[in-house]
């Protein structure tokens, strides 16, 4: 399974999982070598078999779409819902797969919001990503193109002033980003979220809740302070997906609602994220 899924992390990475047992958790595949295979499903939301007509492009909810940019990531966090599907499914790496995905969103006019997603949407070159966020951004049904990243915590120097200056222009777009401890708040992290706000970009973070990791009140309340002070909006903490070889990382549903309370009853709502889980089938997030 780790050979599948192969560890891998870019220098900046790699330096904060020496000084980061918290970071260093979710890069090593060490763990995988030992432990018997979890049971889960390797695709529980159906990505690679998503029927749209246009294999780089899901949609789960009547708003929303994803298009897949890339297959590849910064570093591959072991506890990724993904983690079957990178480097296997098809993204809208050519003009015409792209423009295939504009028409699906052309025909469906209750879309509103772009996922601009992968692997990691910044792992491909300016040009390329501005050429995918400005197709969709150009189109007046959309009100939101998403820049889904981890760059913000696993290679911030990715996240340019050049970059956010091309990323500001449409006024369409949203970055959001992961941080799972406050470990990966670096004051490197700290100054590419402001290269992003500081144009109007909002930034948003996705938590995963995860076992060894962030899985106490102190350490969660460490994080979402840490963010705030960043400028990042904590916006979701996700129960760890039911995905094939992340077993190791579940966090009890008990112990998630305890820590959910507890982060509730000690900081204010603009720092406070909702906890949900993604449940295949299911016609939204549901809280805990
Ligand atoms: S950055 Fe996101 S897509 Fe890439 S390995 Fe990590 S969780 Fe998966």
């Amino acid at each position: 399974m780790a050979e599948d899924f192969p560890e891998s992390a870019c220098a900046y990475a790699r330096a904060l999982a020496a000084k980061s047992k918290r970071f260093a958790r979710q890069i090593s595949a060490a763990p995988e070598k030992r432990a018997p295979a979890d049971g889960y499903p390797e695709d529980p939301f159906g990505e690679l078999s998503g029927k749209t007509g246009c294999p780089a492009l899901r949609q789960r909810f009547p708003d929303r779409v994803l298009v897949r940019v890339s297959n590849r990531c910064f570093m591959n966090c072991r506890h990724c819902t993904r983690r079957a599907l990178l480097g296997k499914s098809e993204t809208a790496d050519t003009e015409e797969r792209l423009a295939g995905c504009v028409k699906y969103v052309l025909a469906h006019p209750r879309v509103r919001d772009v996922l601009i997603s992968g692997g990691d949407a910044l792992a491909l070159p300016d040009a390329r990503l501005m050429r995918i966020v400005d197709a969709f951004a150009a189109l007046p049904q959309i009100d939101i193109v998403r820049v889904c990243t981890r760059a913000l915590s696993a290679n911030p120097a990715r996240v340019t002033a050049s970059l956010a200056g091309k990323l500001s222009r449409s006024k369409k777009v949203w970055v959001n980003t992961q941080f799972n401890c406050a470990d990966e708040v670096t004051p490197e992290a700290r100054a590419a979220a402001a290269r992003l706000v500081d144009r109007g970009i909002p930034v948003s973070c996705q938590t995963v809740l995860l076992k060894g990791v962030n899985d106490s009140p102190a350490e969660m309340l460490r994080l979402l302070r840490a963010l705030s002070a960043a400028r990042i909006r904590p916006y979701y903490v996700f129960m760890c997906d039911p995905v094939a070889g992340v077993g190791r990382f579940r966090v009890p549903l008990e112990r998630a609602r305890r820590i959910e309370r507890i982060c509730a009853e000690s900081i204010g709502g603009l720092s406070m994220p909702r906890f949900v889980a993604d449940i295949p089938g299911a016609k939204r997030k549901q809280p805990i």
